[in-house]
């Protein structure tokens, strides 16, 4: 059997996406390769497919126990033999596995990274043919990246007391140069194909909300997305507490997970999850790696996290299999307060020098600006989150809250030039709201007593609603135009290009909403994903719906028989490409994505039966 072969019998797919047949290819010529592609682009079947075309083992290195038996739960689901050999095994598993590895049962072997120099699982190595040792989550030998494993490094001293030098192979979403080189050098890779696919998700929807009743607002999302699986990410744990005990309170079905839970609580949330038997969890950072689940639909950002890098991360585990999903940032300027705490008071570098924490701060705090200009932005967020990478988009995805909303280009000239004019004129000492409320002339005790309402701009935007002199001061400091210092006062200072905006005849043009359109399409008034969005040859009725239900609950019966979580069984996309091809027959069964040989022989009847009597009760 050839690599087409063994995608359509065992993972019950037609076609390779992107990059992956070219990774394929390389291995298979006997090459090192990394492969560098996005979360959900499919890395696994990258080594998978070549270990079972060579002719001998591949050990797989994963840094974390629930990735490994993950993995191995679909392999297994799918047909293929794999073991993983980690500390969640008692001895006596740990032996039995290796001994059957010995024997030569598996061609995959995921093994943990602290396992490999061990006296017994050596002795298995060295009389074993190993024909490829594949690294996961490859930016874990990286100190750059933030997921550093020191016990990554052991992965070359094993190399090298082999017999014979197998292929290695690496996999990462971490786009990062750095992290890429450190890969090469430190697992010492041999001229290695290096291929990086774009960034882009197109799958997901990416929309910001801004507003006061940030609460109010996801629950009103949750109330359009019942049953479909969503994250909800908090920055710290006190907000994860106080959000899902209300949502507790508000009648949602909803589980936790934070650093200061016990690992058996977290360890159980975590799999109430993924097993489908909760739909909902709410989170801190700390939840999300070495979480593979294909069927997330949403992840909401009750807050703004601190940087684009943890953002991409956190709202990329949601639609991994290909499926329609959303992505939507909850923010409120507050946030910049939180985050800009959390890097005052990071306790993670005190191990570094003075300045060198210095330097780090200093990233940080621009990586904290970047993000917050993100919650402001009225260009495509796409393509904001894309160029951050490196990355040139097409500035229209028609796929985020800001393609969405219908902005026009308005002329904000003359409240640039108060702005900035108020700003100069009172010598650069005060904050953004007394800059504010001066040029809107409010009559507060604060203002009065700082004199600013002698100063010349004073209440000169009296007309102008608030929020319109907040989004052009944004605008100004989006642009460079003013700067607002990073300590406790948030001063707002000039910068060499305001100047500019004084001028006589300059002009700032900004995209604005238009106003009549202005509460209608901002994130949860998107509606509901429609699952009819990734098949283009039909449209997903009513009808379909409800047989969509039917099988997601035969999905969840079969789960559980086989105590696997339900997307191992078949993914979302396979339920949705089911209903709309709604198969009569094995040959027609077997044309759905996703629906593999041995998947088939094993539960293909049940959902024939499934569809038949669904089709019979409905004419
Ligand atoms: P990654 O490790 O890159 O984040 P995975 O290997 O976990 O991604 O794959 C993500 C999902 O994509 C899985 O559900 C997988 O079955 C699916 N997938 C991978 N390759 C293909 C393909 N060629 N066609 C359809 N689905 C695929
Ligand atoms: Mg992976
Ligand atoms: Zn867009």
């Amino acid at each position: 059997m050839d690599k087409f072969g063994i995608l359509k019998k065992y993972f019950g797919y037609d076609t390779f996406r992107n990059a992956q047949e070219n990774l394929i290819d390389h291995i298979l010529e006997g090459k090192d390769t990394v492969g560098i592609m996005p979360t959900g682009a499919g890395k696994s079947l990258c080594y998978q497919i070549p270990a079972l075309l060579m002719n001998g083992i591949t050990l797989v290195i994963s840094p974390l126990i629930s990735l490994m038996k993950d993995q191995v739960g679909s392999l297994n689901q799918a047909g293929i033999h794999a073991a993983f050999l980690n500390s969640s095994l008692t001895v006596n598993q740990y032996y039995k596995a290796l001994n059957f590895a010995r024997q030569g049962r598996y061609p995959i072997i995921y093994v943990a990274p602290e396992r490999l120099v061990t006296e017994e699982f050596l002795d298995f190595a060295i009389n074993s043919k190993i024909s490829m040792v594949a690294v996961d989550e490859a930016h874990c030998v990286s100190q750059w990246g933030q997921d550093f494993r020191p016990s990554y490094l052991k992965i070359v001293e094993f190399i090298k007391k082999l017999p014979k030098r197998p292929v290695v192979s690496a996999f990462t979403a971490t786009a990062t140069k750095e992290v890429r080189d450190d890969i090469i050098d430190i697992l010492q890779l041999e001229n290695p194909m290096v291929m990086t696919t774009g960034f882009d998700r197109s799958n997901l929807y990416f929309g910001v909300v801004a507003g006061k009743d940030r609460y109010g607002a996801i629950k009103n999302y949750l109330e359009t997305h019942q049953k479909d699986s969503g994250i909800i990410y908090c920055l710290t744990r006190k907000q994860v507490e106080e959000i899902c005990g209300r949502l507790i309170k508000d009648g949602f079905l909803v589980t936790r997970y934070h650093a200061g839970l016990s690992d058996e609580e977290r360890r159980k949330n975590q799999d109430d999850f993924i097993y489908d038997r909760v739909p909902l969890i709410v989170c801190t950072s700390a939840f999300g790696m070495g979480i593979d689940k294909s069927n997330v639909r949403f992840v909401l950002h009750y807050g703004m996290p601190k940087n684009i890098e943890s953002y991409y991360q956190e709202a990329g585990r949601a639609g991994r299999d290909g499926e329609p999903a959303e992505c939507i940032l909850y923010y409120s300027s507050k946030d910049v307060i939180t985050n800009q705490l959390l890097i005052d008071n990071n306790q993670d570098n005190q191990d570094f020098d003075a300045a060198t924490r210095l330097i780090i701060k200093e990233r940080d705090q621009e990586r904290l600006r970047k993000m917050t200009f993100y919650c402001f932005t009225n260009e495509c967020l796409r393509d904001y989150i894309l160029k951050y990478f490196g990355e040139y988009g097409s500035n229209y995805c028609g796929n985020c809250s800001n393609c969405f909303t219908q902005f026009e280009k308005t002329d904000v000239t003359e409240i640039a030039k108060a702005l900035v004019g108020c700003v100069e004129s009172s010598r650069q000492r005060y904050g953004t709201t007394v800059i504010i409320d001066t040029v809107h002339g409010a009559n507060t005790a604060k203002i009065k007593s700082y004199r600013m309402d002698g100063n010349p701009y004073y209440g000169t935007l009296r007309q102008m609603p608030v929020y319109r002199i907040r989004q052009v001061l944004n605008h100004l400091r989006l642009n460079g135009y003013l700067f607002v210092t990073e300590d406790d006062y948030g001063i707002v200072k000039l910068t060499e290009q305001s100047g500019h905006v004084m001028k006589e005849d300059s002009q700032i043009i900004m995209k604005l909403a238009k106003e009549s359109s202005k509460q209608g399409k901002k994130g949860q008034d998107k509606g509901k994903t429609s699952k009819k969005d990734s098949f283009q040859e039909g449209t997903f009725t009513e009808k379909e719906e409800s047989l969509f239900e039917k099988l997601r609950a035969l999905r969840l019966e079969i789960a559980r028989e086989e105590k696997v979580p339900p997307y191992i069984v078949f993914s979302d996309k396979t339920l949705t490409h089911m209903c709309l091809v709604k198969p009569k027959t094995k040959e027609e069964m077997m044309t759905v994505s996703g629906v593999g040989q041995f998947k088939f022989e094993k539960y293909g009847d049940r959902f024939l039966a499934c569809i038949s009597s669904f089709s019979l009760g409905n004419g």
